[in-house]
């Protein structure tokens, strides 16, 4: 199994440094991620928006090490959402954020990260858009949910992330299912034990069509995160039985992957949302990509390999 050991390496240093330095990374990087700069995601942003494509913008980065890096992280999303206010792109693009990014693993982490993530939704709101709380790794949901309970007592916009092979997640679904709620379903990125989380692929996707019950007959927004066309077509199906109008959840996908697919979705009518990253720290979301996928790390090892 392939998927665990490029987890694994997701985490390790020396491989990052690796990675990185090989020559021909660089072309496959690319067909993931928008841009090492602003001002190149933002091409980017502008060619999916004029296809009538909707945009979550995330700065990449995460696990950081120190509250200076913590702050850098948060000015990176203070500068996005002042170009978003220039720009007049409020209503089309908004932020996804990883609260390790901010500091959340640091000692004190969940205050360092509320800290940092406060003004961060707070400067998003002034722009017209919202934030989406990225989900990682399960030993940070309790505090991530935490921090979202205090950001939406301000701003209730505030959305969250929610994984399906974690065994906690229906519970999470009930507890978020109410008015106002953002939440995005995804099936979950990162390599977690079976004491919290379902190993088998088929498991993974039985409870996110249970998750996916709960969030679209609750009173929230539920944000379909997968590719998966087999959900895809269940959650039209449940968006028929429950009654809900397109505008009342929306389909995301990341950028670069299943890009006919994005624009068929919003060509019928539906709000589709690309999840776009840009940055340099694009290593740990890279290797997750690769391990979603056999093809993609095939593919990379091509382009090593020069053919
Ligand atoms: P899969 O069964 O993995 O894939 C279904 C089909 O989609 C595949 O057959 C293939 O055709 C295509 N596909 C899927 N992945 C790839 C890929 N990498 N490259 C090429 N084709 C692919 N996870 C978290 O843990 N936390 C988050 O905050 C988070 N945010 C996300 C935000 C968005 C908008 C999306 C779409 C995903 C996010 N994820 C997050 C990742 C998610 O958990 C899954 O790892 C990822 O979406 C793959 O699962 P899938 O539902 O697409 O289904």
């Amino acid at each position: 199994m392939l998927g665990p050991v490029l987890l694994a390496a997701a985490r390790s240093e020396h491989i990052r440094r690796l990675v990185a330095g090989m020559p021909l990374t660089r072309p496959v990087v690319d067909r993931f991620v928008a841009g090492e700069r602003l001002d190149e995601s933002l091409a980017a942003v502008r060619s999916l928006t004029d296809r009538g494509l909707l945009v979550t913008l995330d700065h990449l980065g995460e696990d950081v090490t120190d509250r200076t890096e913590a702050l850098r992280a948060r000015d990176a999303y203070l500068a996005l959402a002042e170009v978003l206010r220039q720009e007049a792109l409020g209503d089309r693009v908004e932020m996804s954020v990883k609260l390790s990014a901010f500091g959340q693993a640091l000692p004190g982490g969940e205050d360092i990260a509320l800290r940092n993530a406060l003004p961060v939704v707070e400067a998003a709101a002034q722009a017209g858009t919202t934030v989406t709380l990225d989900m990682e790794d399960h030993t940070t949901v309790d505090s991530t949910l935490a921090i979202l309970g205090e950001l939406r007592a301000r701003f209730p916009a505030t959305g969250a992330v929610l994984q399906s092979y974690l065994y906690r997640t229906e519970d999470d679904c009930r507890s978020l299912a109410g008015e106002g709620s953002r939440v995005r379903l995804v099936k979950g990125a990162y390599r977690e034990p079976a004491s919290v989380a379902f190993q088998d692929k088929r498991d993974v996707d039985l409870a996110f069509v249970r998750c996916l019950k709960i969030l679209m007959a609750g009173q929230g927004y539920p944000m379909i995160g997968s590719h998966d066309p087999r959900l895809v077509a269940i959650t039209e199906e449940l968006a028929r039985q429950t009654g809900r109008k397109p505008g009342s959840y929306e389909f995301q996908m990341l950028y670069g992957i299943r890009e006919a697919e994005q624009r068929r979705l919003a060509a019928a009518g539906h709000r589709m949302r690309v999840y776009v990253p840009y940055g340099t720290d694009w290593y740990g979301y890279f290797m997750r990509r690769l391990a979603e996928r056999p093809a993609n790390l095939a593919f990379f090892l091509r382009s090593l390999a020069g053919r």
